[in-house]
């Protein structure tokens, strides 16, 4: 059975990491991350990726369309393969939720989990890891356009009864575990052998 299920939270909220070990332990579930696609793609020096590469480390936004069409071009097929999709990075603003429903029809986007870690927290988690876009300017600029964006997505979701909160701090196992059970009630998960 396929399905998406979209996982929010602020930037350095560690979407990112759980979403790679949920790919790792449960059979027939993928990992779609936009961000990761479209540093491949600038590493790769695609058309896309020359466009994203200064748009991304000045912390600002791709274009709605474009990013429609990049996503539904992963997304579209996996869903037919039959793929559990956990999607990373999308939707994050109104336009891409209302894109993302339409990619889904007729069954409709599963659910969505929102990773709660406060705004000090991410924030240091991110200077750690210091990736390249991670500088204090392009933090701050990525946080701002989360609240002024995607945060407002957190009641889209919970307008249509898709929207489970969970607990994004403590040790990566804990949050794992309740990320996995939250999922579990949506759709079958399988270990992997
Ligand atoms: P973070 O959430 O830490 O900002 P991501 O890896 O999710 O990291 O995204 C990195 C960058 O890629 C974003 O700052 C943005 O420029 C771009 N990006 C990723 N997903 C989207 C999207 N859905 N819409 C617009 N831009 C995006």
């Amino acid at each position: 059975m396929s399905g998406v299920i979209v996982v929010l939270g602020r930037q350095g909220s560690g979407k990112g990491t759980q979403c790679g070990l949920l790919e790792q332990h449960f059979d027939g579930v993928v990992h779609v991350s936009t961000g990761d696609m479209l540093r491949d793609a600038a590493t790769s020096g695609t058309p896309l990726g020359r466009r994203a590469e200064a748009i991304m480390t000045a912390g600002e936004l791709v274009p709605d369309d474009v990013m429609c069409d990049v996503v539904a071009e992963r997304l579209v097929p996996l869903l037919e393969s039959g793929a559990t999709v956990l999607l990373d990075g999308f939707p994050r603003t109104p336009a891409q939720a209302e894109a993302l429903a339409g990619m889904t029809v007729p069954d409709g986007i599963a659910g969505a989990v929102l990773l709660e870690v406060d705004v000090a927290e991410v924030s240091e988690r991110m200077l750690a890891r210091g990736r390249d876009d991670d500088t204090v300017a392009g933090i701050a600029r990525r946080l701002e356009l989360y609240e002024a964006q995607t945060a407002p997505l957190v009641e889209w979701f919970a307008g249509r009864g898709l929207l489970q909160r969970i607990e994004g701090t403590g040790a990566p196992e804990e949050v794992f575990d309740r990320l996995a059970a939250a999922i579990g009630g949506l759709v079958p998960l399988r270990l992997s052998r």
